[in-house]
């Protein structure tokens, strides 16, 4: 979709939602460095290299946007380790939903039924049971976050495009509305005369400052099965203090992750797009 049609959708009802906050969150008044995670799909290696990689920079609680599991072989391992973390807010993801026998897999194609399949039967009934508490998004972090799977008007919706984000956008109740399930790292921005798309970068590290009369709303990538072309793990730190979003990508061992795929009967293919990022 051009541009040009996006402003005439928004400009004509321009409003950022937000202003002199009426929350009484106590977190509001805190500044936080949040590690955001989403879409780790039971990629233990992947998972693990993030968390050892943000440790080094420091943060003071940990964000969930969704599908810890189904595709890769390490469900359980990820659920103790996202646990260990004593997440601030988890929201649950499609995959969550099915791999805890909450939904049924209508909507998933072969490979991913199959794998929601393995992933029911080898769960732990605690973390089964754990998956089917987690809460529907969006949820809401403090008087700058908000969370989501999908999307704040549908949690299982995908926003791809510009139409479905600047609905997001106004869907949204905070300036930064964090989005996981399309495992595709981007960034749209929505001001009073500007709408700006930031896709995926090529650099392992990257910095984005958030302006106070934006609005934004952010996928970091996904953690356990990126799908922008670019192998490497994302994960972001959202820093409240100087309003800044530090995005990542780091190279973990994908050969350890694909060969307990493979060993544990899972379809080959889900072994074989770790490689790939696709
Ligand atoms: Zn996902």
């Amino acid at each position: 979709m051009p541009v040009a049609a996006v402003w005439t959708i928004w400009s004509s009802n321009f409003s950022t939602g937000f202003g002199p906050s009426t929350s009484t969150s106590h977190l509001g008044t805190l500044t936080m460095r949040y590690l955001v995670l989403t879409d780790i799909h039971g990629n233990l290696e992947a998972l693990d290299t993030c968390i050892a990689d943000a440790t080094t920079r420091r943060f003071d609680a940990t964000l969930c946007l969704g599908d810890l599991v189904g595709y890769g072989a390490d469900p359980n391992a990820v659920i103790d380790r996202l646990q260990a973390l004593q997440p601030l807010s988890v929201v649950r993801g499609n995959h969550d939903k099915v791999a805890c026998g909450l939904e049924q897999a209508e909507g998933f194609n072969a490979v991913a039924k199959s794998a929601a399949r393995w992933t029911f039967d080898v769960l732990t009934p605690e973390h089964r049971q754990w998956l089917a508490d987690l809460p529907e998004g969006p949820h809401i972090v403090d008087d700058m976050i908000e969370i989501c799977h999908g999307s704040p008007f549908d949690e299982d919706a995908y926003i791809f495009d510009e139409l479905d984000a600047v609905r997001a956008l106004k869907t949204s109740t905070r300036p930064l509305c964090l989005f996981g399930h399309t495992h595709y790292p981007v960034t749209f921005e929505l001001a009073a005369d500007h709408f700006d798309t930031v896709g995926p970068a090529a650099a392992g590290e990257m910095r984005m400052p958030l302006r106070a009369e934006s609005k934004y709303l952010l996928n970091p990538g996904s953690v356990g099965q990126p799908r922008d072309g670019d192998p490497r793990a994302a994960y972001a730190i959202v820093d409240t203090a100087t309003r800044a979003v530090e995005l990542f990508r780091l190279r973990y061992p994908v050969e350890q992750a694909q060969a307990k795929i493979v060993d544990a009967g899972l379809p080959d293919v889900l072994a074989q797009r770790l490689a790939v990022g696709r």
